[in-house]
């Protein structure tokens, strides 16, 4: 196990996240290799009552996988894939990216559904549900799950499958990290490619609202092999691209037709009788594919999510809209069908509720810095304004921001947020693991340190910014980058709040995500850990 402090050379490095706007100081950084080494770091973490966030691919947008003064358990060094292409099945080290997976994978032209972004985290992905764009086909990553090994709260190395700890298993479909320090994971694959037919149609915005009509009236309902998405982005200044579309923007269809490619022609046959500034849709390796779209970490981004039931002419044109007026180059807009597979597993078989939904409409600003944030911002919150109308008010968690513990019960249902705080109860009755989209343990008051200490005390944005779910919420003052925002000022201590119940008081306004002990939650007792050089072995 490698221990990092902020000493250590690579401290800035490790401790980086996706999102550039979240700037987090953790007290140590543990570099797990094995379970063992988890349970260690667990039980003297646990002992000493820091703060526990896990990172894998570090791609959450709300930077939960970061904490400041806590420790950080860093999956990353666990990295091994093994491939049983007779069997179809692969065990994945909790450290692989989406991008290892598919190279491994596909060697044996065998897939799984992945993220659609190859630095994307297999753990973090899969926990949160996992949407990609073989979910149609194949369903969401954790329905092809067949087992996770965790290292628990109490530092037992288990393993959850349909046999062994099934109510566990069950949470871990989706229910996020909230059970247990996910160290490896088995998934069962399916034939894919190597080849498949995939890319995009871009046709210029004056066609917009054509192309969302027909891409509303044909995608949801066309094949499970149809992967797609409609986008809203800035076409590149690529030879590839017809000049008089380069650098404007463009509403696209992404496709990968998860099928035989002559089917797949018969099916895009729609979307090309429209006309397409552009078509790059063609066969290609699936890997590479998955690869097209790869961000670089350090940008600024803002996310949220809908689930829409369905999107009438009045829906298409907010998305338009909204489309049309991105805020930056690199913002993006989709609406995402769900049905297929996903729709086919009953609402209560995994803690994803409203699978039944048609489409996620799910805008993402993205921009270089902090001139940027009161732009980018805005442009998300205002979407989510206007869709409202239209939303059925559940949100696929992966695809959000930190909005608050009312969008956590939201995405799951109240059903299945019970089921899902039951297992909490019985495998994390201290809510040791707090930092994700948090399921309090039943029987615990519902304001945590999640819900009131951690996210205020330690989150990089302010209440609200990334994001205060609710719609039209004001920016606050100061969005943006806040390092150590409301840490304590101790003299050289890494501080953290002590009591796993937190806040003395539960919040009144928890619907809105405003802890009223914000400046208060210094009579938490605070412990001073952790000082540089002093990291536990
Ligand atoms: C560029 C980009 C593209 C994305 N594309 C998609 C997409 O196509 N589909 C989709 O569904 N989502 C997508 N997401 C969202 C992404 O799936 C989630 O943010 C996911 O949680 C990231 O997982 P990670 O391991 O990379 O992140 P991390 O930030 O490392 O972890 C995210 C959460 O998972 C928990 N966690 C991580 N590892 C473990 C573990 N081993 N055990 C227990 N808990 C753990 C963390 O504590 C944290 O709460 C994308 C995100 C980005 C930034």
């Amino acid at each position: 196990m490698e221990l990092i402090d902020a000493a250590h050379p690579r401290y800035d490095q490790y401790r980086a996240l996706f999102n550039g706007m979240i700037d987090r100081r953790p007290g140590l950084i543990a570099r797990c290799g094995t379970p063992g080494h988890v349970a260690a770091i667990l039980q003297r973490a646990r002992a000493a009552g820091h703060e526990v966030a896990v990172r894998a691919g570090g791609h959450s947008v709300a930077g939960l996988s970061g904490n400041d003064g806590g420790v950080v358990i860093d999956v990353r060094p666990m990295k091994s894939i093994q491939v049983d292409p007779k069997a179809r099945r692969a065990r994945v080290g909790a450290g692989v990216t989406w991008g290892e997976f598919d190279r491994a994978t596909q060697r044996h032209g065998l897939a799984t559904t992945g993220g659609r972004v190859p630095s994307t985290g297999v753990a973090g992905f899969t926990l949160g549900g996992g949407s990609g764009w073989l979910e149609r086909r194949y369903g969401l990553a954790c329905d092809n799950l067949v087992s996770v090994d965790l290292v628990t709260a109490d530092g037992r190395q288990v393993t959850a499958s349909a046999v062994q700890h099934p109510e566990l298993f069950w949470a871990l479909h989706g229910g996020g990290g909230n059970f247990g320090v996910a160290t490896s994971f088995e998934f069962s694959l399916h034939p894919v490619g190597p080849v498949v037919l995939a890319g995009l149609m871009m046709w210029p915005g004056d066609a917009a609202v054509d192309v969302a009509r027909t891409y509303r009236d044909t995608a949801f309902g066309a094949p499970g092999e149809l992967g797609s998405a409609l986008v809203f982005t800035t076409a590149p200044a690529a030879g590839f691209v017809p000049a008089q579309l380069q650098g404007t923007t463009v509403a696209a269809i992404a496709v990968l037709w998860a099928g035989l490619p002559d089917e797949g022609h018969d099916v895009l046959k729609i979307f090309r009788d429209l006309g397409p500034g552009a078509d790059l849709v063609a066969p290609m390796p699936y890997a590479d594919f998955q690869r097209l779209i790869d961000e670089p970490p350090g940008l600024h981004n803002y996310w949220t999510a809908d689930y829409l039931d369905d999107c009438p002419d009045g829906a298409i044109d907010v998305l338009v809209r909204s489309g049309l007026h991105r805020p930056s180059a690199q913002s993006q807009q989709l609406l995402l069908p769900w049905g297929g597979a996903v729709a086919q597993i009953p609402e209560f078989a995994t803690p994803l509720a409203h699978r039944s939904a048609r489409w996620i409409a799910h805008p993402f600003a993205i921009w270089p810095g902090p001139a940027g944030t009161e732009r980018g911002i805005g442009w998300v919150q205002a979407l989510r304004r206007d869709i409202a109308g239209y939303a059925n008010g559940g949100a696929y968690l992966n695809f959000i921001g930190d909005e608050g513990p009312d969008r956590v019960r939201a995405a799951y249902g109240e059903a299945n947020y019970g089921r899902l705080a039951a297992v909490k109860a019985e495998w994390d009755p201290g809510n040791i693991f707090q930092g994700n989209q948090n399921i309090i343990p039943a029987g615990l008051p519902a304001v945590t340190r999640a819900a009131c200490g951690r996210r205020q005390h330690g989150s990089a944005l302010p209440a609200g910014a990334q994001g205060d779910g609710r719609p039209g919420a004001a920016l606050p003052p100061g969005a943006g980058p806040v390092r150590g925002r409301h840490r304590p000022a101790v003299a050289g201590a890494a501080l953290i709040p002590r009591a796993r119940a937190g806040c003395p008081s539960r919040s009144p306004m928890a619907g809105s995500w405003r802890c009223p002990l914000v400046r208060t939650c210094t009579r938490t007792p605070d412990v001073p850990v952790m000082p540089p050089g002093h990291a536990p072995a």
